[in-house]
């Protein structure tokens, strides 16, 4: 089982530069493949990442000798990933999607580049790790390596001024479960994910997303502007020099998309091993991919990839727990449904937040409509009943994380979490 335990590096100034030149040195092998790739394939040749990296590493110390300053991986693992980028274009091809590989492009305070296992080791120290990496004195890390097992690779990354190592670990079973919390109840549990409250739950439950993300978006968009008013080049060819002020403000947009990434990923880890830790079969809608493109509101745009992103976090971390994972079809109307007596109603539009049938007289909210019908679906049976004590635990678990939810049938509010900014 492969994990992963990303930390913080505080990287003196020489390891700061060195980093730098790695990303570059990833950059350049990433774009030197790219474009070779779109290349032959204009000239109607299948091109493949192996070839190429054997291209790569034919010419290197010719045309980019300086690329053996930093480690052999850094040039090697791009090849990996612009494979993925490519079969990642040819799966979304077939879904309607067109993303074509793109250059990356150098940004100041961004980068990541990818070290083999065999070339790292992690010192352990009194109340610090360690990492040792080629080239360059050992750095201390700002936490110790939780997990025990064989170090696969890692990834070396920057973020605003912030430096972060993520070490891929090949671990057990055992050990997986030894850093985790144990598996609480073996409930069957309708998901329904939607931008009002963003998972409400077939046992009433409903989960909301943290406020603050929508206030820092907007802050998002006036830091970007404010950007673009500093003096730096704005086209290829300018020679205008970058100002301090801004790079300062280049800075403080990375900060901020930072926080926001983290505010969201946090939100979406703890409420994804909630989750999986109280329910062992979980019932979800399947990802509308296609219904994603339409939308350019920047709201529904945010909840999409959060939405796709706690998918793919429930996916690996039911692996992990052994609970299983159901998606309906993407044709199954689970809002449309009653949940009472299975009949369907057309003319549902989104703004009924309340779902009232005309065949049986049920009136009940919308998104907890469709998590009973997903489950109804999906194990043809009823949802699991929470007893009290399994509900006093779910909420427990989830008031500990500062999730704020709420319940839909009571309407019984826990208090939404303040976090300042
Ligand atoms: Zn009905």
């Amino acid at each position: 089982m492969l994990l992963s335990h990303k930390i913080e590096l505080t990287p003196n100034n020489k390891a700061q530069t060195h980093f730098k030149k790695a990303f570059g040195c990833a950059r350049l092998a990433y774009n030197w493949g790219l474009a070779k790739w779109r290349e032959s394939y204009k000239n109607g040749i299948k091109s493949n990442h192996f070839a190429l990296k054997k291209e790569f590493n034919a010419l290197k110390k010719e045309k980019f000798p300086f690329v053996y300053e930093v480690s052999k991986y850094a040039t090697a693992q791009p090849f990996t990933h612009l494979n993925l980028a490519f079969q990642k274009f040819f799966k979304d091809l077939k879904l309607g999607k067109v993303s074509y590989p793109k250059f990356k492009k150098k940004r100041e305070y961004q980068g990541s580049f990818y070290i083999g296992g065999d070339q790292i080791k992690v010192i352990q120290g009194d109340k610090k790790d360690y990492l040792k990496i080629p080239n360059l004195p050992k750095i201390k890390m700002t936490e110790k390596l939780r997990l025990q097992g064989k170090i696969n690779g890692a990834t070396i990354t920057q973020r605003g001024d912030k430096f972060y190592v993520s070490i891929q670990i090949d671990t057990t079973q055992e050990e997986f479960n030894r850093t985790q919390l144990p598996i609480k109840n073996n409930h069957t549990l309708g998901v329904d994910t939607g931008i009002k409250a963003f998972a409400s739950l077939s046992n009433g439950l409903q989960v909301q997303a943290p406020k603050p993300l929508n206030r820092l978006t907007r802050r998002l968009k006036r830091l970007a502007r404010q950007l673009d008013k500093k003096q730096h080049p704005k086209t290829k060819g300018d020679r205008t020099k970058k100002s301090n002020n801004y790079l300062k403000a280049v800075l403080r947009l990375n900060r901020l998309h930072t926080r926001i990434t983290n505010t969201r990923k946090d939100f979406l880890h703890k409420l994804s091993t909630a989750l999986v830790r109280h329910a062992k079969v979980l019932c979800l809608e399947s990802l509308k991919v296609k219904n994603m493109l339409k939308n350019s509101r920047l709201a529904k745009a945010l909840s999409d990839v959060s939405i796709s992103t706690f998918n793919t976090l429930l996916d690996y971390k039911a692996k992990y727990y052994g609970r299983e994972i159901l998606r309906a079809h993407t044709f199954y109307p689970s809002s449309k449904t009653c949940s009472g007596c299975g009949s369907i109603k057309k003319d549902l539009s989104l703004n009924d937040r309340v779902y009232q049938c005309g065949a049986c007289g049920v009136v009940i909210d919308r998104d907890f409509n469709a998590s009973i019908n997903l489950v109804k679906h999906l194990v043809s049976g009823v949802p699991t009943e929470f007893t009290p004590a399994d509900m006093t635990a779910m909420l427990g678990d989830l008031a500990t994380n500062r999730l704020a939810t709420s319940m839909v049938e009571t309407g019984m509010q826990q208090k939404p979490l303040k976090i300042f900014c």
